[in-house]
């Protein structure tokens, strides 16, 4: 059928019925109702395809990411927690120092009210 009615296709050459919508061959539109839905189509496609593309790498980004973040935080709670235990231990130290500091000014008093007493009886 490759009269002068006839859709030649311009892609692949196929003589086409007059009214047809699209090369039966290779399915290029031959209206533009046709050709416009092709090229949505495909830049659907294209969106889709780069957007397939782009969430696996995202999802990897993000994992890697949020395993980064909580390593940061479980190594800033770490620090934290070594930080509350060293001033913990220095109160500790401190409040060791300060009853020390207190026994021995009671029995440096006692002491000296042992010797005081001793001084007036002798
Ligand atoms: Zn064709």
């Amino acid at each position: 059928m490759n009269d002068e009615s006839s859709l030649i296709c311009p892609d692949c050459s196929t003589a086409n019925a007059p009214d047809a919508k699209r090369c039966t061959v290779c399915g290029h539109p031959f209206d533009a109702l046709g050709h416009i839905l092709d090229r949505e189509q495909l830049r659907f496609v294209d969106r889709f395809s780069q957007h397939a593309q782009a969430v696996p790498e995202t999802k990897a980004q993000q994992a890697d990411g949020s395993r980064q973040r909580m390593a940061q935080l479980w190594e800033e709670d770490r620090q934290r927690r070594d930080a509350l235990y060293a001033q913990k231990r220095r109160q500790q130290q401190q409040e060791r120092r300060l009853l020390m500091g207190a026994v021995t000014a009671v029995i440096v008093v006692l002491i000296v009210v042992l010797i005081v007493l001793l001084a007036k009886g002798g």
